[in-house]
């Protein structure tokens, strides 16, 4: 074995001896309720897919359709010559979906939060993130050299008490960027946005907001948390991902149109990426008509009901009412492994969440739940948690 190898495997043994080490499992299904690992059929409650919408018939036509008139690649980036005509309609149906002047959409989530925070500050700006904020933020901000300052978890205190000694801070044309999630990923807990965007104005500071968990999940017409909290218009850099409930894959920015014309001069990960696929942009496209529509509600109304039949009885975290995340903490991590194995021997899929996707000793499972599962499933992993905890 060379040295390199030893190192890295000795540094493996490290991940492993902590419960840390992480492996693939090969799925050799659809991203179904029901998915096949191995040659075992496993109940599936570990996906973002909310609606159900990954293998919908309509994603799949417009993907293929896409696919037989603009070919599998995008060929560029978008400056250079992929910007193909899928993902100019899909930037203009996502606006309107969002009712912002314009959209950007990025090859995935975390290279939208990546380009455009760093678009968007340098190391004369000061940066407020939420201390369970999305590691592509968190990312982001290092590497935007802004000074980087992290409030506790929703609380509002903490961040006034941060966004007063920003304000004293400021020199010249610097800015304060304060950037949170709307449903948090891995607690499905909300952020109290009416008071962080009240505090943010009254600071003078800008908030990015990244609606990955709730984008098509709330809202009168599905927009996000933001809309249902009607501060919608008040998000300078409104954030969120395709590759969730809306079931295709990429991220996006809406905003004003000076936004995303600044984004496209300046998101490295825009400029320097080639484009996704056409079909990528066709499949979310045929999602947020489908969102729109009366389909759209129903499938949230279905699963709103679900996540009413898996709430009570057990020690789920407190997540956001009808948020389709529900966390049940172990807190360590061996332990937390040894419960998705059990729960797997029963035949439920869950993954075991652990550092640094969450803090160290928070490990969990964590439970997601789409508006394709059936009530007899819940009623199933129920009876399987029930055997377990
Ligand atoms: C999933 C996620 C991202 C990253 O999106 P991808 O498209 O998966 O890269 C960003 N922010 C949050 C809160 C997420 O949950």
């Amino acid at each position: 074995m060379s040295a390199f190898e030893s190192d890295l495997r000795k540094r493996l043994r490290t991940l492993e001896e902590q419960s840390l080490l992480r492996e693939l499992r090969c799925i050799s299904s659809p991203q179904a309720i029901r998915i096949k690992l191995g040659n075992r059929e496993l109940l599936n409650f570990s996906a973002n897919d909310y609606l159900g919408l990954a293998t919908h018939p309509q994603l799949k036509a417009a993907a293929l359709e896409a696919t037989e008139r603009f070919g599998t690649g995008s060929g560029a980036s978008r400056l250079i010559s992929g910007s193909l005509e899928p993902h100019h309609l899909l930037e203009r149906e996502l606006a309107a979906f969002k009712k912002a002047e314009a959209a950007l959409v990025f090859s995935s989530g975390y290279a939208t939060a990546l380009g455009t925070i760093t678009a968007l500050l340098g190391k004369d700006d000061i940066i407020v993130l939420d201390k369970l904020v999305h590691a592509s933020i968190v990312d982001a901000a290092r590497l935007s050299g802004a000074t980087l300052r992290i409030f506790r978890h929703n609380d509002l205190d903490d961040l006034e008490r941060i966004l007063r000694w920003a304000r004293a801070r400021l020199v010249g044309s610097s800015t304060v960027l304060v950037a949170t999630e709307s449903v948090f990923s891995m607690d499905g807990d909300a952020a109290p946005l009416r008071e962080i965007v009240d505090l943010k104005r009254r600071y003078g500071a800008w908030l990015m907001l990244d609606e990955a968990h709730a984008t098509g999940l709330f809202g009168p017409h599905l927009r996000g948390l933001a809309e249902e909290f009607g501060v919608a218009s008040e998000v300078e850099v409104q954030m969120g991902t395709l590759g969730k409930a809306l079931g295709s894959a990429g991220g996006y920015i809406a905003g004003c149109q000076a936004l995303i014309d600044y984004l496209v001069n300046k998101a490295r990960s825009f400029i320097f990426s080639t484009a996704s696929p056409p079909s990528v942009s066709a499949a979310a496209r045929a999602a947020l008509s489908l969102v729109a529509s009366s389909e759209g509600l129903a499938r949230v109304e279905k699963l709103r009901r679900n996540i009413e039949l898996l709430r009570g009885g057990f020690p789920f975290a407190d997540s956001a009412p009808y948020a389709p995340i529900l966390p049940l903490i172990v807190g360590g991590e061996g332990d937390a492994l040894k419960l998705a194995a059990k729960l797997r021997e029963k035949g439920i899929f869950v993954p075991a969440v652990r550092y640094p996707s969450v803090p160290k000793g928070k490990a969990r499972l964590r439970f997601t739940l789409s508006s394709a599962h059936t009530p007899e499933e819940i009623e199933f992993l129920r009876n399987a948690l029930a055997e377990c905890l």
